[in-house]
């Protein structure tokens, strides 16, 4: 017999999430396509099927990361688990990381790193500025032991762009192996990790990919491959220790965890759909729609955080001008246009807006439509002077004179 105690308290029915336009720093709008694949009848994780199935979304992996490392797949959880499996697997207790911190996620990187039983060299750039190549340099020459360089390609929270390809050939002139998240760069901004010589990257399927949240795809080099082969200690993870989830991932397709069969199916369209685009052609219109926003976000005033030449284009993070109430046109926004954006983290936290164009939300319309809500938002709470009309005009004009190359 149940007890009334643990009935809950209202009446629970379906849940139908409003429909909302995702433009902040993730997740990105889901295509439909995607959902339509996630709805697909569920499969066994050893079903024949379904694995020639993973096969593929290996080598879409692969080409979206510019690679040939056979170890190439999605990891069953967000990118902080990519995140997590990078620096567990690869660092020994007593290991020496070099951290580079310019926002959020270098910090998260130093936790991992404590946390691994790892030593963590911090090199401090100031938020909205990429990573110096000068102090990584100077601290690589310091401390001769140094066994990895850790860094984010893309750092959500301020917008920046680091140099990867300067910032690996470093790690490799010091002969040390490099840890690179790019959870917001892939799809958004070209990434070759091979050329690069990037030996261990992850990903999150819910940001370029515009995937919903959950997947995390990861690549390792044979460098990382042998290192943790060679381990003598355990990998202090059960879970993401590599060489037991590659007897699911790899030939033997062993049992390890019930991977969650219908999330890759969603991935694996998503990444069809990057396939059809082209990974040059994904990142041009990338590139566009910030250029347009860009232009219409000047015709309010608002500036941006980051310097020109080491912006993404998929997260653009502004100053908030000054008078205007941030969660109140926040609040608008999601009431009146059914429209997210992102606000500012730690540091940032009142003072920026982040917008993102990521994926499925790197669209004209999209452009378009958070200009127009933004605008209207600002003009009727009359805080600063804002002309009707003005952005999306300018936006239409940059894309007018900078049309799609075949
Ligand atoms: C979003 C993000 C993460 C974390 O991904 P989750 O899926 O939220 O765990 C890590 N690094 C960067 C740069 C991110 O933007």
């Amino acid at each position: 017999m149940t007890t009334d105690s643990y009935r809950p308290e209202k009446n629970i029915s379906t849940f139908y999430p409003p429909q909302r336009t995702l433009m902040g720093p993730g997740p990105s709008d889901t295509h439909p396509r995607v959902l339509t694949a996630l709805a697909r009848p569920t499969l066994g994780h050893l079903d024949p099927v379904f694995t020639e199935m993973m096969e593929e979304l290996k080598s879409l992996l692969r080409y979206a990361f510019q690679t040939s490392n056979l170890l190439t797949f999605p990891v069953s959880g967000p990118g902080s688990v990519g995140m997590e499996m990078c620096f567990v697997n690869m660092i020994i207790p007593g290991d020496k990381v070099i951290v580079c911190r310019n926002g959020v996620f270098g910090g998260r990187m130093i936790e991992n790193v404590e946390r691994s039983g790892g030593t963590a060299l911090i090199v401090d750039d100031k938020w909205g500025e990429p990573v110096d190549p000068q102090k990584v340099e100077d601290c690589l020459k310091k401390n001769p032991d140094v066994k990895i360089l850790a860094f984010a390609h893309a750092e959500t929270s301020t917008g920046v762009q680091s140099d990867a390809k300067t910032l690996s050939g470093l790690a490799k002139k010091y002969d040390c192996y490099t840890i690179m998240d790019t959870v917001t760069s892939l799809g958004g901004t070209p990434i070759y990790m091979d050329e690069w010589g990037i030996d261990a990257i992850y990903s999150g399927s819910q940001k370029c990919l515009s995937c919903p949240p959950g997947l995390s795809p990861v690549s390792f080099s044979e460098r990382v491959a042998d290192l943790v082969k060679k381990r003598t200690e355990k990998v202090h993870s059960w879970f993401m220790d590599i060489n037991l989830l590659l007897g699911y991932w790899g030939t033997s397709r062993t049992y390890h965890h019930t991977a969650p069969t219908n999330s890759l199916y969603g991935l694996h369209e998503a990444l069809v759909m990057l396939h059809e685009e082209g990974l040059e052609h994904s990142w041009a219109r990338h590139r566009r729609n910030y250029e347009a926003l860009k232009a219409g976000l000047k015709t309010m005033g608002v500036e941006y955080v980051v310097a020109e030449p080491y912006r993404l284009p998929q997260l653009n993070s502004v100053h908030i001008p000054a008078g205007v109430d941030d969660k109140e046109v926040r609040r608008r926004l999601l009431a009146d246009y059914n429209l997210e954006i992102g606000a500012g983290l730690g540091d940032f936290a009142g003072k920026v807006w982040r917008f993102g164009l990521m994926g499925n939300s790197s669209r004209v319309e999209k452009v378009l439509f958070c200009l127009d809500a933004l605008e209207s938002t600002l003009a009727d709470m009359g805080s600063i002077k804002v002309e009707r009309g003005a952005a999306a005009t300018a936006a239409h004009l940059h894309y007018a004179a900078n049309p799609i190359l075949a």
